[in-house]
């Protein structure tokens, strides 16, 4: 595996692949099974495989939440060793954001005709992250050009933002969503998982069964998302470690419109406060 830092250093290694499809799985690090999972299907999919590690500052609402979040580069090294990566590029934010391309402006006018994507959803409680997700991903789609490129059903409206991004800028970039990979108990993998004590990760499992409890009411013919919303904070509240429901919302998965009336195929998506870390989960009904 070639490990580089810069673009310069980065561009000699992707001239040699010329010709070679590029998968390309971008990550912010501090490795779990989900981010593995993604490595082994670009694996799969693609001839070379080229994984980023940035921390984008951009992204974070807040300076403390940027600066807590989980740095492993060390053990992350050691975790790709047996999976076949051919670059784990780990740049600067200098080397990020010292473009002569600005992105600020592309961003204005996405704002304009994405108004949903940006503010609502995630958007609504973490202002301007998806700005900066939308940023970051524009600079590394333009270094690195793969052909294809992997990210994780767990950040769900992240996939529609990047879907946006393709079809608007790097139309001959194919995304390839991979299912959530979950612990035995349901709960999803996260970076932020580490935050959680021995006994915050059991009772955790509890952000899972209320994504249950919406299923099964919704298959015993629940249809109506008031309903199916209040199913699913019923159990929420009887776990204490649960600390603040920040939102729970069943949308249309292509147009991420609310539903007032929930169908098969439609997409529940929750926040929650947790044992202080912010936990977010997803699954599609019917699924
Ligand atoms: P992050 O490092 O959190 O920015 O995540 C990098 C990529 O891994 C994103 O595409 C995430 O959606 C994906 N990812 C994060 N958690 C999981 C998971 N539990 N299962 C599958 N993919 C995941």
């Amino acid at each position: 595996m070639i490990f580089c830092q810069t673009i310069k250093e980065l561009n000699q290694h992707l001239e040699t692949f010329k010709g070679e499809t590029v998968g390309f799985v971008p990550t912010m690090g501090a490795f779990h099974d989900g981010h593995l999972d993604l490595i082994k299907r670009a694996k799969k999919k693609s001839q070379k495989v080229v994984v980023s590690i940035f921390v984008n500052p951009t992204q974070f609402t807040n300076n403390k939440d940027f600066e807590m979040y989980p740095r492993t580069i060390e053990e992350d090294i050691k975790k790709l060793k047996f999976s076949s990566v051919d670059i784990l590029f780990c740049p600067s934010v200098q080397e990020i954001y010292n473009s002569s391309i600005s992105i600020e402006s592309i961003l204005k006018k996405e704002a304009i005709s994405l108004p949903t994507l940006f503010s609502e959803g995630e958007g609504a409680f973490r202002p301007g992250h998806f700005e900066g997700v939308y940023m970051v991903l524009y600079r590394l789609f333009s270094i690195i050009r793969p052909n294809i490129v992997f990210f994780g059903e767990k950040d769900f409206q992240q996939t529609l933002l990047v879907k946006h991004l393709i079809k608007t800028t790097f139309r001959k970039i194919f995304l390839e969503v991979v299912p959530t990979v979950r612990l035995e108990s349901g709960l999803a993998y996260s970076s932020r998982n580490t935050h959680l004590s021995s006994v915050g990760l059991k009772k955790s499992k509890v952000l899972f069964q209320s994504l249950q409890s919406i299923k099964s009411a919704f298959m015993n013919g629940e249809k109506k998302t008031i309903s199916l919303i209040q199913k699913a904070e019923g159990v929420l509240k009887q776990e204490l470690l649960v600390e603040k429901i920040e939102y729970i919302e069943i949308r249309d998965p292509q147009s991420f419109a609310l539903k007032k009336e929930v169908e098969i195929g439609d997409i529940v998506l929750i926040s929650v406060f947790f044992e202080g870390v912010r936990l977010i989960d997803n699954f599609v009904i019917g699924k």
